[in-house]
């Protein structure tokens, strides 16, 4: 299917991520081999309680350690994610709404042998995860497209299951689910990896009001997603509150050659309960 690159018109979010550390570390150690689980670039953050011995050590090491650690949450992350994704078969066919450079979408590919294709609105997030998919060997198999995720152009019907990973604060939800809606069969899985305001509370607070600026995105309410997701005929089998596994890797984060300053505003939107990241898993009916 042949369509026509489309202009950016949504902000994509500051630097978020391990990816230029990544970048640079690899083009300094020539002998690591593509293909392994270290050479994911994943554009979200992680799950799970770190090992707090990579805080000590050597300090010439520690850097590099404290990353590598960041990382493997960041994959544990994406672990969880492809956990709900239901009975997928080597031919069935998945969509990553929003593929950043393609960590989970290769992921996914190595656990269920599927066609798997990506969409994001930067050309050169596309352009990297495609280069990585030849060099990986998977081209045939995983293919990242330059398309907004409200409007795909794919067929009706087309995917067994479609996730997105934090991705979702960037776009109107309504107009996203409805597309899911249209891209899925009846029975068909949807996934949502997301960080949202907990409007239980009330008013969204400061700490998520700077998240929105600092990634120039804007987090939607919980209430939102349900809503969201009921007009379009996706009900919910799974709602997980990973909220407590999420501190640990900000506080590791918070501590690390990759921060910020962001860190902080997180920390205080998880501790006063403001802010919530949760996993969504529902079905087209
Ligand atoms: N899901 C990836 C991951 O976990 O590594 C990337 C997450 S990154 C925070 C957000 C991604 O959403 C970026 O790749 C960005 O290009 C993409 N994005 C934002 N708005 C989009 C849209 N309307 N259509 C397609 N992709 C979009």
């Amino acid at each position: 299917m042949d369509i026509p690159r489309q202009e950016q018109s949504l902000p994509v979010g500051r630097h978020r991520d391990l990816a230029a550390w990544w970048h640079a570390r690899r083009a300094s150690h020539t002998g690591v081999a593509l293909g392994e689980v270290g050479d994911l670039y994943h554009h979200h953050y992680g799950l799970g309680t770190y090992d707090p011995s990579v805080l000590d050590g050597p300090p010439e090491t520690r850097d590099d350690r404290i990353v590598d650690e960041l990382h493997r949450l960041e994959t544990a992350q994406a672990m969880a994610l492809l956990d709900r994704l239901g009975d997928v078969t080597p031919e069935d066919r998945l969509l990553d709404a929003g593929s950043g450079r393609g960590g989970t979408s290769f992921l996914a590919h190595e656990r269920f042998a599927c066609r798997v294709d990506g969409v994001s609105v930067s050309d050169h997030q596309v352009d990297f995860s495609n280069n990585q998919a030849r060099e990986r060997g998977c081209r045939g198999k995983v293919c990242f497209h330059y398309r907004n995720m409200l409007d795909t152009g794919f067929p009706d019907g087309f995917y067994r299951a479609v996730w997105t990973n934090e991705t979702t604060m960037y776009v109107d939800l309504p107009a996203l689910f409805r597309e899911f809606a249209r891209l899925l069969p009846l029975g068909g899985r949807y996934v949502c990896v997301t960080g949202c305001a907990n409007d239980a509370l009330g008013r969204r607070s400061a700490a998520v009001s700077r998240i929105d600026r600092h990634y120039i995105c804007g987090v939607h309410p919980r209430s939102d997603y349900f809503q969201a997701l009921a007009a379009s005929g996706l009900a919910p089998i799974e709602v997980v509150d990973l909220t407590d596994r999420a501190v640990p890797y900000w506080e590791l984060r918070a501590q690390s050659p990759v921060r910020t300053g962001i860190e902080e505003a997180f920390l205080t939107a998880y501790g006063e309960g403001s802010f919530q990241y949760l996993l969504i898993a529902a079905d087209r009916v």
